[in-house]
């Protein structure tokens, strides 16, 4: 069955390296990607711009996609966004059949146990860590142990099971991050090649950036 794969974050700005990594993450699985927006990142700082502006910037950038989509779902909800959450969510909505594959970095995946519910997750969606290619991280003994049973080799496996599977897809490596685009735009720079096409016709979106930020 054709999965539905999320790529959670703050978006803060999208920007290009996000949308190759989802896309690759699109062909790889033959899946519709949802972006979602964290509302209240449990783990991070305030975003920059608020969720409505990140919002627009990212229907800005998908325009004229179909298997990239935005979900706004974590932003409708008061509160730190947990995963489980979304994943209860979600799995609640479709099939129990319904393959569910949540994409993350691998220094995310390193992390996991520290995550809210962390082995429920398994319960709920496969996973699909965006390696850099010749990256190897060191994982935890616990999540060592708790994914060994569960490795996959091909993404046919994810969608032949609703959830459970650990994939590791290496990705075309972008050195792009959020952080450094709104660096740029704070210093009166032109993110150019970094961000969508799409966005140089919205400079009013980029405007929060814009603003050095105290
Ligand atoms: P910041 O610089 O503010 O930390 P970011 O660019 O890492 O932000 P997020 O919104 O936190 O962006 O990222 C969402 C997801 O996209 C994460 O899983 C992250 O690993 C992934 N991601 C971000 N940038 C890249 C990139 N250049 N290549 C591959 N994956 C990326």
């Amino acid at each position: 069955m054709k999965p539905i794969a999320i790529l959670g974050g703050t978006f803060d700005p999208v920007h290009l390296g996000h949308l190759r990594v989802a896309w690759e993450a699109a062909e790889a699985l033959g899946a519709q990607v949802h972006l979602m927006p964290a509302n209240m990142p449990p783990h991070r700082a305030a975003p920059v711009a608020d969720a409505r502006q990140r919002v627009r910037l990212l229907e800005a950038a998908l325009v004229g996609q179909d298997r990239l989509v935005l979900d706004t779902r974590e932003l409708r909800r008061d509160g730190p966004s947990y995963t489980v959450d979304t994943l209860r969510e979600l799995r609640a909505e479709t099939s129990v059949l319904q393959p569910l594959v949540l994409l993350l970095g691998t220094d995310a995946f390193a992390g996991l146990t520290t995550w809210h519910e962390w082995r429920m997750l398994f319960d709920l969606a496969h996973i699909m860590v965006l390696t850099r290619p010749g990256h190897v991280a060191a994982l935890p003994r616990e999540l060592a142990a708790e994914i060994t049973p569960r490795r996959a080799t091909a993404a046919q496996e994810l969608r032949e099971s609703a959830a459970g599977k650990v994939l590791d897809l290496p990705v075309t490596p972008l050195e792009i991050s959020a952080s450094s685009v709104r660096t740029l735009l704070a210093n009166g720079r032109e993110p150019r090649w970094l961000l969508p096409d799409a966005l140089s016709a919205h400079a009013e979106l980029l405007a929060p950036y814009r603003q050095r930020q105290p």
